[in-house]
C-alpha cells in the first residue's frame, strides 16, 4: 500500500507509512497546536497529538472542525496505528 503526504499540495509518495510520517515531521514546518500551544510536527503526529492530548470537543472548538473532519482524522489515526511501527518512527526522529 502506498502512502501519500496530505499536507497542503505536497503529494509526496512513500512505500511505507513510517517513511511518510518521518517525512511530514522533518520536511514540513512544525505547527503550533491550536488548543495548548505546543509545537508539534505537522501531519499525522499533529493529529495524533490533538486527539490523544485533547478531547474531541476541544479540537472542534479550537479548529472549527466539522464532525466529518473529526471522523476522517479518527479513521486516519486508526489506520496508521494499525500498520505503523511507532517505535521505528520515534527512533528515526531522534537521530
Ligand atoms: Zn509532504
Ligand atoms: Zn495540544
Amino acid at each position: 500500500m502506498a502512502w501519500e503526504c496530505g499536507i497542503d499540495d505536497c503529494g509526496a509518495g512513500f512505500e511505507d507509512v513510517e517513511s511518510a510520517v518521518v517525512h511530514q515531521a522533518t520536511e514540513h514546518e512544525r505547527r503550533e497546536c491550536q488548543v495548548c500551544g505546543t509545537i508539534v510536527p505537522d501531519g499525522y503526529l499533529a493529529i495524533r497529538h490533538t486527539f490523544t492530548e485533547h478531547s474531541r470537543a476541544e479540537y472542534v472548538r479550537a479548529y472549527g472542525a466539522s464532525s466529518e473532519a473529526v471522523r476522517e482524522r479518527e479513521e486516519l489515526l486508526e489506520e496508521v496505528e494499525s500498520v505503523a511501527d511507532m517505535q521505528a518512527i520515534a527512533t528515526e526522529l531522534k537521530r
